[in-house]
C-alpha cells in the first residue's frame, strides 16, 4: 500500500542527463563537466590538452590530509584563466576594431579580500598590468604590499582621509599609477593641500553620477538617486577648483561605475554612451583625461539561462568587450578626441568561478513512511476512516482523498490536545496521512490536469538533506539577497537522483536552508538528489562562490571559517595541493567574541577539581574531562564524525538507530 517516490533508477539514465538536470554545461563556463563514472571534473582551462581532475580525487586527498568537510576549494588555474580571458578578449577586440589605445583592468579588492586571492591576482595579473581598486586604507595597504608590477593601476574609491591620501601620494612617488577618484567634493581640498605639502603631483579621477538606469538586483546603485558620484554641477565645481589650483592637468581619469551584475547588454551600451558624453565634455573643459574607468558590471551567469534575468546575463565576454570598445571609439571619433585607456573593475566575473564550497550530507529527514502501521483490534474510528481512503484513491478523486486525509488528521490532533487519544495513535494517523499524500503525489505525476490545491504537493513532501555547513558563514548572499548558486552532487551522477530535497545547514536557525535551485534550466524549489547510502559519504558542491561569500559571512552559532584548500592542475591531469588554511578552531571563534580561552580553561579546571574534592569524580576522570575540554577547544567548529557515530551506524537513517552496547 505504501507509495514509493524512490522509483528504481531507469536503465535510460546517463551522465548526459545529469548534465542537463544540473545545467553544468550552461553555468560552468567550461570549467566543470561530468565524467563517465559520474564524478564532477575540473577542466584545466589553461591547456589545450584534455587535462581534467575529478573532484572526488581532490576530496580523497583532503581526507588523507585530515582536512575535514566543509571545505572551500579554490582552483588557481581558473582564477588565472579568468584574468587572462578578460585581458586577452579586450586586447583582441581593440585590435579588431582599430582602437588606438589599450585596456588595463583592476580587481576590486572588496569582492574577495582574502590574502591568497589578492596575491594570486597580483601574480597572475602582472603580465597584463592588472591592478587593484581599493575602497579603504586597509585595502590600499593590501594592494600596495601585494602588487608586483609598477605599471599596474591602483584606483582609490571611497571616502579618503588624510592618511589614505598620504599613502596614495607616497605610492605615486614610488612609481605606482595611483588614482584618487573623487566621490565627494570635500576630498579635493585635502588632496590639493597634501600633494602641495609633499611636493607630489597626484593622479586624479572624478566619479560621475550615472543616470542610466540598469536592470538587475543592483539597479538601485545607478540612476538619479544613486548615492555615488558627482552630479553635473559638482563636476563643474571640481573642474573650476582644480583650475584655480593649477591642477587641472592632474585630472586624468573619468570614473563611471555602471553597476554590479548587469544582466542586460543594452544597459551596458547605454551606460558607456553616457560615460563617453561626460568624457568628451570634461575634455572640452580642459581636463587632460587619458583613462575611462567603467567600474564593474560584467555579470556571472549563475543560472546558466543566458538571459536578461537578474542572476544571469544575455551576453558573452566578447560581446561585452566589443560593445564597450566600439561605443567609446565611435563616440570619441565623432568628437575628434584621442582614445583613452579603457579600465574596468570586474569583480565577481574574475573570482566567482574559482571557489567551490564542498560539504557532506549528515542526515536526511524524509516524509515518506517506512513502515505501514498495522491495524489494531480496537482502532479509533477516525483511524479506520483514514485507512478507508486507500480504497477510493484514484485520479478522479485525488482532491477528495486529500481533503479527507487532512480532515481526519486534524480531528485526531484535536482529540490528542484534549487528551482523548494517545501519542501512539497520533503517530499512526500521521503515518497514514503521509502514506496517502505520497500515493496522491504518484497519481498526480501521470495526470494532465492537477487540482490547484495539489500543485505544491511534491514540494511539501520533499526530503530535508542536512548539510555540514553554515549558510550564514559560507553562503551569506543566499540568505540575505536570495542569490542563486549552482548546487549539485559531485559524484554518483551516473545514477539517477530519485529524491527531491531542500537543503538545511547545521545552524539551529530556521533561515539556515536553501529552497531555490537551478534545475533543468529553471528555478525550482527542490533539488534532485540521490538516496544516501549507509557507510558512504554523500558530497555536494556549491559552485561560483568566489565573489563576496568568503568574507561577508558571520559567526552564527559560532561556526567559523571553513578549511580552505587551493589546488593547481598540471598539464598531465595531475594536481597539487598548493595551499591550505585550516578553518577556525573553537578557541578562535570564542576569542573573536571576546571570550578568554585561557581563563575558560582555568575555570573549567577549577570546576572539575571541586568535583574531585566533593568525591563526585576521581582524579583520573578529572584528567580525562580536562583533556576532552582542551581538545574540543582546538577542534573544528563544524560536525566531525567520531567513534560514537561508528557505533550507531551512519546517521543517514535515524529510524534505524541501534541500541548502544
Ligand atoms: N567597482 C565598484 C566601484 C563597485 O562598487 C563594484 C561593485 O559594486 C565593482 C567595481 C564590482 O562590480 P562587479 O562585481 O559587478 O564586477
Amino acid at each position: 500500500m505504501i507509495s514509493n517516490i524512490n522509483k528504481s533508477p531507469t536503465a535510460m539514465w546517463n551522465t548526459k542527463q545529469a548534465s542537463k538536470v544540473y545545467g553544468i554545461d550552461h553555468w560552468s563556463n567550461g570549467y566543470f563537466s561530468i565524467d563517465e563514472q559520474g564524478d564532477v571534473l575540473v577542466n584545466n582551462p589553461l591547456t589545450n590538452k584534455k587535462s581534467q581532475v575529478s573532484l572526488m580525487k581532490v576530496v580523497e586527498g583532503m581526507r588523507d590530509r585530515e582536512l575535514n568537510m566543509p571545505v572551500l576549494l579554490r582552483i588557481e588555474n581558473i582564477l588565472d584563466e579568468s584574468i587572462s580571458a578578460l585581458n586577452k578578449t579586450f586586447c583582441q577586440v581593440i585590435d579588431q576594431l582599430g582602437y588606438q589605445n589599450k585596456y588595463q583592468g583592476v580587481f576590486p579588492i572588496k569582492v574577495n579580500q582574502q590574502a591568497q586571492i589578492v596575491e594570486e591576482i597580483a601574480q597572475f595579473g602582472a603580465r597584463y598590468q592588472h591592478g587593484f581598486e581599493v575602497g579603504s586604507k586597509a585595502e590600499m595597504i593590501a594592494a600596495l604590499s601585494t602588487i608586483e608590477e609598477l605599471g599596474s593601476l591602483i584606483i582609490c574609491n571611497g571616502y579618503k582621509d588624510q592618511e589614505f591620501i598620504d599613502l596614495g601620494l607616497e605610492a605615486t612617488k614610488l612609481g605606482f599609477t595611483c588614482f584618487f577618484v573623487i566621490e565627494t567634493l570635500t576630498e579635493l581640498p585635502i588632496i590639493v593641500q597634501r600633494s602641495t605639502a609633499l611636493h607630489i603631483r597626484p593622479h586624479i579621477g572624478l566619479r560621475a553620477k550615472m543616470t542610466t538606469k540598469i536592470s538587475g538586483h543592483w539597479g538601485a546603485t545607478s540612476g538619479e538617486r544613486s548615492v555615488f558620484g558627482l552630479s553635473a554641477s559638482q563636476l563643474i565645481e571640481a573642474i573650476d577648483f582644480l583650475k584655480a589650483n593649477q591642477m587641472l592637468d592632474c585630472l586624468e581619469l573619468l570614473h563611471c561605475h555602471l553597476g554590479s551584475q548587469i544582466p542586460n547588454i543594452r544597459d551596458i551600451r547605454s551606460g558607456v554612451l553616457e560615460a563617453c558624453r561626460y568624457y568628451s565634455d570634461l575634455c572640452k573643459e580642459g581636463a587632460a583625461l587619458a583613462y575611462i574607468d567603467l567600474g564593474g558590471g560584467l555579470a556571472v551567469d549563475y543560472t546558466g539561462s543566458q538571459s536578461s534575468a537578474e542572476q544571469s546575463r544575455n551576453y558573452s565576454l566578447a560581446e561585452y568587450c566589443e560593445d564597450i570598445v566600439d561605443t567609446i571609439k565611435t563616440t570619441l571619433d565623432e568628437e575628434g578626441l584621442a582614445h583613452p585607456i579603457i579600465v574596468t573593475e570586474s569583480g565577481r566575473a574574475t573570482v566567482a568561478y574559482t571557489s567551490i564550497l564542498l560539504f557532506n550530507v549528515l542526515d536526511v529527514v524524509s516524509f515518506e513512511p517506512k513502515v505501514f502501521p498495522v491495524q489494531a483490534d480496537e482502532e479509533h474510528q477516525l483511524l479506520k476512516n483514514m485507512r478507508e481512503i486507500f480504497t477510493y484513491l484514484k485520479p478522479q478523486r485525488v482532491q477528495e482523498c486529500f481533503n479527507d486525509a487532512q480532515f481526519y488528521r486534524d480531528e485526531i490532533r484535536d482529540l490528542f490536545k484534549r487528551g482523548q487519544i494517545s501519542l501512539r495513535m497520533r503517530s499512526v494517523s500521521e503515518t497514514l496521512y503521509f502514506s496517502i499524500l505520497h500515493q496522491i503525489k504518484d497519481l498526480l505525476a501521470s495526470m494532465e490536469r492537477v487540482p490547484k490545491d495539489l500543485t505544491d504537493l511534491a514540494e511539501s513532501l520533499a526530503d530535508i538533506y542536512y548539510g555540514n555547513f553554515s549558510l550564514f558563514q559560507s553562503l551569506p548572499d543566499s540568505w540575505a539577497i536570495d542569490q542563486l548558486f549552482p548546487i549539485m552532487p559531485i559524484h554518483r551522477l551516473d545514477e539517477e537522483p530519485t529524491r527531491r530535497a531542500i537543503l538545511a545547514d547545521i545552524t539551529c536557525d530556521c533561515d539556515g536552508k536553501i529552497e531555490r535551485f537551478v534545475v533543468n534550466q529553471q528555478t525550482e524549489n527542490t533539488l534532485p538528489l540521490h538516496k544516501i547510502k549507509q557507510d558512504e559519504e554523500y558530497y555536494l558542491g556549491v559552485f561560483l562562490v568566489g565573489a563576496y561569500q568568503e568574507t561577508l559571512g558571520d559567526l552564527h552559532n559560532l561556526f567559523g571559517d571553513t578549511n580552505v584548500v587551493s589546488i593547481r592542475l598540471n598539464d598531465d591531469a595531475s594536481f597539487e595541493f598548493v595551499k591550505e588554511v585550516h578553518g577556525d578552531t573553537i578557541e578562535d571563534v570564542l576569542s573573536y567574541v571576546e571570550y578568554q580561552p585561557h581563563e575558560m580553561k582555568t575555570r573549567f579546571r577549577n570546576k572539575v577539581e571541586a568535583a574531585v574534592r566533593d568525591g563526585r569524580i576521581n582524579a583520573k576522570e578529572r584528567q580525562k574531562m580536562i583533556n576532552t575540554f582542551n581538545a574540543s577547544m582546538q577542534g573544528y567548529t563544524y560536525y566531525e564524525k567520531e567513534t560514537l557515530i561508528e557505533q550507531l551506524g551512519t546517521p543517514s537513517n535515524p529510524l534505524k538507530l541501534r541500541a548502544i552496547s
